[in-house]
Parts: C-alpha cells; sequence; structure tokens
C-alpha cells in the first residue's frame, strides 16, 4: 500500500523543476508520520528520488541540502519522537529498516541523520518542558546535528577540551569540534561540554548562534557528502534550558545501542547496493574469460561461487541487524542491566556482521566484474569508498574484544565503552 507521501509536489521536486536550485528551499509545511508501516514508506519513496543522482553527488561532492530538507517534509526526522508529544516513535526494528534503505540509496544520506536519532533519544532525559519544546520542534522537521567529538590537541575523540562557564545569568562555551556530521543541514546543535568541576553536558544551540561557526571542510575519501566537518565554537552563549547533564545519567541505558543501528544499517546497505550492482553487470556488461570456453560470465562456476558467498554475507548482516534491532526493542520496553546488555552485544555483533558484508562486498564487486568496472563512468568505487570509510567509525576490533572477554571470562565491557 503506497501513501503517496510525495503526491504534492515537495520542495524537493519544485527544486529539481527548476533546474539544478542547489540554495536550501523555503521549508515547506511537514508531514506527521503516524506509525511505523507510513515510515517505511517514506524511506522506500525519498530513496527512489535519492538512487537516480547518489553518484553523481559523490562526485561532484554535492552537499545534499535538498535531500536533506525532503527528508524533513516527508516526516522522516519526527518519526522517533515519543507518542505522548505526538511521534510515530517508531521501533528500532524499523529504524533499522528506514536507514537500510536510505543508505542502500545514497548511504551519506543514511548518515546524515543518524546523530537525529540518536540525539532525540537524549531529549528524553530532559525535563518536561524541555521534551515539549524540542519534540515539538523535531516534529516540525527541525533536524539536529552534532558537535561532539573532538580532534584538536586531544588524547582521543572524547578528551573533550571545550569548556562551559557560568557567567552572569548564562553560561559561555568554547571549543573546537570534528566529525560533525549533518551540522551543516541542522538547526540544532547538541554541544558535548565540560564545566568547571569536569562534569559532562550537552546543551543545544541552534545552529545559527552568533559565535558558531560550522566548516564546510569534510573532505575523507569517502561518506563524501556527510559533511562531517569541524565546528569553532567561539563564546557561544546558552541559559539553563538548553543544558541536559550528562553525568550521573540514569543506568542502565538503551540509547548506545539505539544510536549504533543506523551505522550497522549504513554499512548493510552499502553491501546490498554493491551487490546488486555487481550482479547487474555481471549480467548485462561483463564478458567470459577467454581461457573458460563459457559464452557468459554468469554461467563460470567460479563467479556463480562468489556470488553466493557474498548473498550468504549480506544476508547473515540482515539477520544479525535485525536481531540487535528486535533485542534493542525489548530493552527499551524493559531496561535492566540485563536486556541493555543483550541489547549492546546483538548490536555489536550486528556492526562486525555488517562490515564485513560491506567490505568483502565493495572489494569483492570488481574481482567479479573485471577491468573496465574500475573505470570512472560506472563510479563502483564509491561504495568501497564508503564503506571503507563509514566502516573506521568506531573500532569494530573491540567489540569483538568485548564479546569474547564477556564469553570467555564473563567481563561485562565498561559503562562508557563505545561498544
Ligand atoms: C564518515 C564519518 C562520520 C563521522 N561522524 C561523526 C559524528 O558526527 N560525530 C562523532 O562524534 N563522531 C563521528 N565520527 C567518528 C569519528 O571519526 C571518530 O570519533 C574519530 O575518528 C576517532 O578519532 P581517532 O582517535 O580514530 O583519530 P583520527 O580520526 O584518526 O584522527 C584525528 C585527527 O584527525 C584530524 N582531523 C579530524 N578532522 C579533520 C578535519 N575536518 N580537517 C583536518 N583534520 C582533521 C585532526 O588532526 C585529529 O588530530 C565519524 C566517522 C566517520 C568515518
Amino acid at each position: 500500500m503506497s501513501l503517496s507521501l510525495l503526491r504534492k509536489p515537495t520542495a524537493y521536486q519544485r527544486g529539481i523543476s527548476r533546474k539544478k536550485k542547489k540554495t536550501q528551499p523555503k521549508p515547506q509545511p511537514v508531514r506527521i508520520l503516524r506509525n511505523d508501516e507510513e515510515a517505511i514508506v517514506a524511506a522506500k519513496e525519498a530513496a527512489e528520488i535519492f538512487r537516480a543522482t547518489a553518484s553523481e553527488r559523490d562526485r561532484n561532492r554535492d552537499l545534499p541540502y535538498r535531500e536533506v530538507e525532503l527528508l524533513s517534509e516527508i516526516g522522516l526526522y519526527g518519526a522517533t519522537v515519543p507518542k505522548e508529544f505526538g511521534g510515530a516513535e517508531i521501533t528500532a526494528v524499523t529504524l533499522a529498516e528506514v536507514f537500510r534503505i536510505l543508505s542502500a540509496a545514497d548511504p551519506s544520506l543514511g548518515q546524515i541523520p543518524q546523530n537525529h536519532v540518536a540525539f532525540v533519544e537524549s531529549v528524553r532525559d530532559g525535563t518536561q518542558t524541555q521534551q515539549e519544546f524540542y519534540f515539538r520542534r523535531f516534529l516540525k522537521g527541525e533536524r539536529i546535528g552534532n558537535a561532539l567529538s573532538e580532534a584538536t590537541n586531544t588524547k582521543g575523540m572524547a578528551d573533550y577540551k571545550t569548556r562551559l562557564t557560568k557567567v552572569k545569568g548564562a553560561y559561555r562555551i568554547n571549543g573546537e569540534k570534528a566529525y560533525c556530521t549533518g551540522a551543516l543541514f541542522a538547526q540544532w546543535i547538541p554541544i558535548f561540554t565540560l564545566d568547571e568541576q569536569n562534569r559532562l553536558w550537552m546543551a543545544y544551540v541552534r545552529s545559527d548562534s552568533p559565535g558558531l561557526t560550522i566548516h564546510n571542510d569534510w573532505h575523507s575519501m569517502g561518506q563524501r557528502t556527510t559533511a562531517s566537518g569541524t565546528i569553532t565554537i567561539d563564546n557561544v552563549y546558552v541559559t539553563e534550558h538548553e543544558l541536559f547533564p550528562r553525568f550521573d545519567l540514569k543506568r542502565p541505558q538503551v540509547g548506545h545501542s539505539w544510536g549504533q543501528i543506523p551505522h550497522a544499517a549504513i554499512d548493510l546497505g552499502i553491501a546490498e547496493e554493491a551487490l546488486k550492482d555487481a550482479i547487474h553487470y555481471v549480467k548485462t556488461e561483463a564478458r567470459p574469460w577467454h581461457g573458460s570456453g563459457l559464452d557468459r560470465l554468469s554461467d563460470e562456476p567460479l563467479i556463480i561461487q562468489k556470488v553466493g558467498e557474498f548473498q550468504q554475507a549480506v544476508d547473515a548482516a540482515r539477520l544479525f541487524l535485525r536481531r540487535g534491532a528486535e533485542l534493542t526493542d525489548i530493552a527499551r520496553a524493559n531496561t535492566t542491566e540485563e536486556t541493555s546488555l543483550a541489547a549492546s552485544f546483538a548490536v555489536a555483533q550486528a556492526r562486525i556482521a555488517t562490515d564485513h558484508a560491506a567490505l568483502l562486498v565493495t572489494n569483492g564487486l570488481f574481482e567479479l566484474c573485471g577491468t573496465k568496472s574500475t573505470f570512472p563512468k560506472f563510479n563502483f568505487d564509491r561504495h568501497w569508498r564508503n564503506a571503507r570509510t563509514h566502516t573506521l567509525h568506531d573500532p569494530i576490533r573491540w567489540k569483538t574484544q568485548f564479546l569474547g572477554n564477556y564469553v570467555l571470562n564473563g567481563t561485562r565491557p565498561p559503562k562508557n565503552a563505545l561498544i
């Protein structure tokens, strides 16, 4: 059943009819999705549009302002808002599916909303007034970026140098951030900062706040149009209303598993799309090897074997992701130490499986298809560049390490571990 979410021309569609308009269009009325089914339909309709231009965007490093606006218009940026605040509050299983569908079409457009859905969850820790204020805005399609990780003079991404200082009647923030995916497209930037007692806070500031500069300096070989660049915070002022404590949080929490699900779905989407492209190419473009005695490459047993191996890896990844999402839903409904640990491990295993599938298939595609498949006109290397870049997001080796140590020694991962 199609909801024809895009029946009325959206700003995006009007944008393309006006010939390559690249500036941000005026925001349009935003749909409010009512349930999980509508979220899946919306993702499929958006993905169909995104797929057509994904390769060109990658080639030209063309930032997807209009495409992100479309995601807001069709309601996906409000899809995780809790039901009591008027949202669809989609399940983790649906979240995984939405991100898989978008990422298969364009994994940058899959990654841009990842921080949004992760940080919508953190608003649940806010006061009633904060929840009403922010959730209402997300339902209107306003988007969250992030200013979390640090890269300047730090020992690691979470060695925060950004500081929150109390001044008369307000607080002042100064610092530098990196890997701020989605910030260029967002209305809200959650800044992670330490106060004078070294306690961690998250400050939700508007992206046009005086003193906040979002730089368009992401220049990685992959995930090129995620705009995952740096942010300078130079005397940005906030009040208590914008501050959320990130210390003394209620434990246990499921937010981390929730935030990792889109990452697994991004890699699964990349793997699926690369496999689809490889099979299509083998059937329509590739020649049989002259020594094989065959008329079609698709009849070569060695090629058939590879396709079987790749399909197995992709299907295994999909099943791991489904299991991780199901256990996350169980943990969200009944959060205990045990349910949240089970969800963490299951989602970590999904990350391991999707990492494996994405790297295997995007690399193996060329082996299946042959020399011509490396020609720039196909731009198949974007699948590998995207997989290679995105799978570095947080080290997979540590997920395997925590899993092994738990199974072998019963050792639980540390509470702050990015598992
Ligand atoms: C595509 C992608 C998007 C990501 N988005 C986010 C996100 O939105 N939020 C988040 O918290 N984490 C994000 N991450 C995770 C982030 O990469 C890790 O937190 C970080 O890589 C861990 O740092 P590292 O210790 O491995 O150091 P590395 O990343 O290997 O190195 C850090 C060094 O990189 C240099 N550097 C970083 N950014 C720039 C830049 N723009 N220009 C010049 N030099 C730079 C600095 O010199 C710094 O010292 C993203 C990762 C990827 C691959």
